[in-house]
Parts: C-alpha cells; structure tokens; sequence
C-alpha cells in the first residue's frame, strides 16, 4: 500500500503518497486510541460521487468526541477534502479511508499533550469479499471470540483499536475456509460480522440486531430505509444463532461488503443456499442508488 503514485492529504495538505510516513514511536500505533472510517465513492450517471459523505464525517467526529480527541479541523473541512483526494487522484470509484490518531510527542498512556493528526487516502477497491460472494454468497462462521461489551468499548466509535477483535474472529474461521466469520455479543447474541451488520429474513420480515454491541453502520441504516420504502417491515431486536440458521435469508452489509448474501452459516445452509430474493431485491435497489440511478436518493450523493 505505501509504495504507489497518488496523493494523500495529511493535515491540510495534498502530499505525495510514498511521503505519508508518521514516526515508529506514535502513540496510537502503540494503543490502537485513533479512529477512523471507510467511505465509499461510485461511478454515477453524473460523475463520481461519494456515498453518504456527511453520514460518515459525521460518524469521524462522533468517534473523535467519544475519544475526547479534539480534531484540528472542523467538518466541513474534513468533507471537502475527502473530495478533494478522490478528484487528486482521478478515480471514477474508489474506497476512501480518514483517520484520526495521537502523534508521538510521548507514548504514557495520558494522551494529553499528544498532537492530533488527521489523514485521507483514496485507492479503487473492488467488491470485498470478491465479485462473486455478491451474487453467490458467502460462507460463514461463528467465532468463539465476542463482540465487544458496551461498557468495555464504546462501540459507537469507530475506533482503530476495537479491530484487533475483529482480526482475531476473521483469521479463526479464515484458516478453516470461511470466508468471513460472525461474532455474538457476551449475552450470546447475534452481533455482527468482523467488518459488517448482519440481516435475517423471517417470512418476509427483515431483522437486524439492535445497536448495543454492533457498529451503527451507514450501510445497515441504507438497507433499512430502502426496505421501509419497499413496505418491507424491519425489526431491530435480538437475534439467535439459531434463529439465523433457520432464516429464509441472510446478508452482511458494509461500506466495504456492500450487501453480501449469507449463503451458509456453520456448515447449515441458509434458505436455499443461494442468494435470496429478498437480498436480490435490496443490493438491485441499493446498486442503483450509489449509481445516481434513483432520483429520491441523490441526497445521499455528494458529486466530486
Ligand atoms: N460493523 C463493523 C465492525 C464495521 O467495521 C463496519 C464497516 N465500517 C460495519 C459494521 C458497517 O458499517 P458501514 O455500513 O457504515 O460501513
């Protein structure tokens, strides 16, 4: 990733970016305090666009304030130049990638007196979980590592160190051929993916778990606003492991994952084990959308 051609804005400036470098001894490198997010921006009919711009600025500095870290920028500044590094680097779409962290002024666990430094890159990134898991479905497995508990993260942060978690769960049921794995939460419910939301449908019903362990992903409040508008009803509860076996569909969703069928969770076959109509009907809708294809939607377009 360090070794291409492009630019990087790093605290204010468009730099070269081999040049983007930050010391060994930084803070947030030792202790995971730096947060951040992934944006996504597509080719549409009118030009490049970024998805819910100010969705996920918003979400930047809701993680900052969480982390008591008073970012030297405002937003509206952290908006434009997201735009300003996809126009940079001429990319038609484009995953982009902000992030806030503590400088190396000095490693004590008090971050007082650490500066505070804000970088955004852009690079084209295809489908996450590969072209195909799209429209075929991923396999899927239940990790023995929990979520996160709300009173040991503070999970509406999208924060660099709650990730470790999430490596951990991916690499334990990668090594066995899943493709990505599902974590519970400590009271044993369905959570989320490492780096997704989770859906079921259940005759008809879409369900999501509710917020407490799980990330409040943009894409998750895309799918359910989408749903609703197709008088598909969506209930946030708690969900089991064993509800989700025994669903009619399943599907992850992410910035990253888009919306990605569940064709199969701990070796028993969701529904059909195939994609499902419902999730067809909904990454047809969504697709269309991030495409500029949907006139009731442009509000959440943001033209470069
Ligand atoms: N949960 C986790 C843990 C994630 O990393 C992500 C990706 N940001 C999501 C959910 C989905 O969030 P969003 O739709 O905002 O990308």
């Amino acid at each position: 990733m360090a070794d291409r051609d492009g630019k990087i804005w790093m605290d204010g400036q468009l730099i070269d970016w081999r040049a983007a470098n930050i010391h060994v001894l930084t803070h947030s490198l030792h202790y995971g305090m730096a947060v951040f997010e992934g944006v996504r921006a597509y080719q549409t009919t009118t030009g490049t666009a970024i998805f819910r711009l100010h969705e996920h600025t918003q979400r930047l500095f809701n993680s900052a304030k969480i982390f008591q870290m008073t970012l030297p920028f405002d937003q509206q500044t952290i908006f434009n130049a997201q735009c300003e590094v996809v126009r940079a680097n001429q990319l038609e779409s484009c995953y982009i990638r902000p992030i806030a962290w503590l400088g190396s002024e000095k490693l004590g666990l008090s971050a007082k007196g650490n500066t505070i430094h804000v970088a955004i890159a852009a690079w084209p990134w295809g489908p996450y979980l590969g072209e195909q898991a799209l429209s075929s479905g991923i396999r899927v497995k239940t990790s023995s590592l929990q979520r996160h508990h709300v009173n040991v993260s503070l999970v509406r942060a999208k924060a660099s160190g709650w990730y470790a978690n999430s490596i951990l769960a991916h690499q334990e049921v990668s090594v066995d051929g899943y493709d990505e794995a599902l974590l519970l939460d400590t009271d044993g419910y369905v959570s989320e993916g490492s780096g997704e939301n989770v859906f079921i449908v259940s005759k008809g019903r879409l369900y999501t778990p509710d917020l407490a362990s799980c990330l409040d992903g943009i894409t998750r409040d895309a799918v359910m606003t989408i749903a609703r508008a197709h008088q598909i009803e969506v209930i946030e509860k708690r969900i089991t492991r064993d509800e989700m076996y025994c669903a009619d569909e399943a599907f992850f969703t992410g910035t990253a994952a888009e919306i990605t069928p569940i064709r199969e969770l701990d070796n028993r076959c969701i529904g059909t084990g195939q994609r499902g109509p419902l999730t067809e009907k909904l990454q047809r809708a969504f697709f269309e959308i991030v495409a500029g294809k949907n006139p009731e939607y442009t509000h959440w377009l943001t033209s470069i």
